[in-house]
């Protein structure tokens, strides 16, 4: 067993580092205030490989493994959790997707664009009334001739607005359960298919979050990816990598933030002492850095196992999900709590880090979902009794 990280990894790490701090550090607060999308720090982020980091070079990617993956994600939330956002979405949910369910034309007209940035992607499961039982979804593609006709809307999808081509799951077969859901590549510019307002959000502010309404969109049927009535699989298994890049992100922002109370706790002073020099906050920065290093520990073997295709990936990606994101936001609540008022103030980092973290809980299944997703898989008495 090697716990080193390779010379690979420490390259995109290196990387990731050095682009977070020079392109995404300057502007970061007036986006997060302003609520303005990353354009160029996104276009940046392509020409490094970032935005199609495990595809195949073949279709234009980076052609590296899960762990690069967290690596980089890491280093990019720790400095602007909304770009973070931003490349999880193209990376785990969309490139992923197509690489390992895209047929080869869907693979060189789509992946090939979305894993070099030239077109950006999102993921559209989610709709009003079906969250967390996401197979209770409205939107339905009715075949007809050589194309679907697809109608429904969609809710809170990541780069909604920002994104050229979806990633979408509708129904082609009612009354079946997630039998029969369908996924679609549905591209912005199809008639009938628009985004609505981006929605007022807590944190990961310069990210776009939006509804999508499809209006008798004719999708042609080589967009139809897998067979009818494989959607849903295909989303659910997707959504182990994504959980992988979830995860990552939380750490990134909780090491951001204990980073942050380190420094301060050395440079404030209170009874004529640094504050680290009070056990109970040394105790604090203990806590969150034990429970920081096993989290990537668990992340970092979370990847592994979906790389390596181990029986056991969608509970290890479950079980990495829900304790990094904890984690993350103890830590980061933690963090606040060592820069006192100032904590709570915009002078500050941790008032973003809290806000910022938060959502890790519940995006890509919440954490009550993925115990339902460990439990379920552990008490099961064969792999059958689970999707
Ligand atoms: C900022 C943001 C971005 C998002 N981006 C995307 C995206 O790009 N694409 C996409 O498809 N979706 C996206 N989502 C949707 C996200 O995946 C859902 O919000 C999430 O799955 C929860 O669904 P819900 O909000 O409808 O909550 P609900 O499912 O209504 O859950 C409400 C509460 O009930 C709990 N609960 C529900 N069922 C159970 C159960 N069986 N057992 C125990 N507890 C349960 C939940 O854990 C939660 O606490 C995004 C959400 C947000 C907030």
């Amino acid at each position: 067993m090697n716990f080193e990280l390779t010379q690979e990894h420490r390259l995109i790490q290196k990387t990731a580092k050095e682009f977070a701090q020079n392109e995404l550090l300057p502007e970061v607060l007036k986006r997060d205030e302003s609520k303005i999308w990353p354009k160029e720090a996104v276009a940046k982020m392509a020409d490094l490989g970032f935005l199609g980091i495990m595809v195949d070079e073949k279709y234009g990617g980076s052609g590296m493994d899960t762990i690069s993956y967290t690596i980089a994600m890491e280093e990019i939330a720790k400095v602007d959790a909304a770009a973070s956002v931003i490349m999880s979405v193209n990376n785990s949910l969309v490139c992923s997707l197509l690489s390992k369910f895209g047929d080869e034309f869907q693979k060189e007209i789509f992946l090939k664009k979305l894993s070099k940035g030239e077109k950006l992607g999102a993921f559209s499961l989610s709709e009003p009334q079906s969250g967390s039982d996401a197979s209770n979804m409205l939107t339905f593609a009715k075949k007809e001739n050589d194309s679907y006709i697809l109608n429904g809307t969609k809710n809170w999808v990541t780069n909604g607005k920002n994104s050229d081509i979806v990633i979408v799951a509708a129904l082609t077969t009612k009354d079946v359960g997630h039998k029969g859901i369908s996924c679609f590549i549905v591209e912005k510019s199809f008639d009938g298919f628009e985004s609505g307002k981006p929605e007022k959000k807590l944190g990961i502010r310069s990210s776009d979050t939006t509804e999508l309404y499809f209006d008798n969109v004719r999708v042609p049927k080589e967009n139809l990816i897998g067979e009818e009535g494989d959607g849903f699989k295909i989303c659910l298994e997707t959504l182990d990598g994504g959980r992988i890049g979830i995860a990552s992100q939380a750490l990134g922002i909780a090491q951001a933030s204990l980073d942050a109370s380190i420094k301060y706790s050395k440079e404030r002073k209170q009874f004529n002492k640094p504050i680290a020099a009070f056990q109970a906050l040394q105790f604090k920065i203990a806590d969150m850095n034990t429970e920081l290093v096993a989290a990537r520990q668990m992340v970092r073997l979370a990847a592994f196992k979906l790389d390596t295709g181990d029986s056991e990936k969608t509970t290890y990606c479950a079980m990495a999900k829900r304790y990094a994101t904890d984690v993350g936001f103890n830590v980061c609540n933690e963090a606040l709590q060592v820069h006192g008022g100032y904590g709570y103030i915009k002078e500050y980092p941790l008032e973003r880090h809290v806000r910022d973290v938060r959502v890790h809980q519940i995006l890509e299944g919440t954490n009550e979902i993925m115990r339902v997703i460990i439990a379920r898989r552990i008490l099961a008495e064969s792999a059958s009794d689970v999707l």
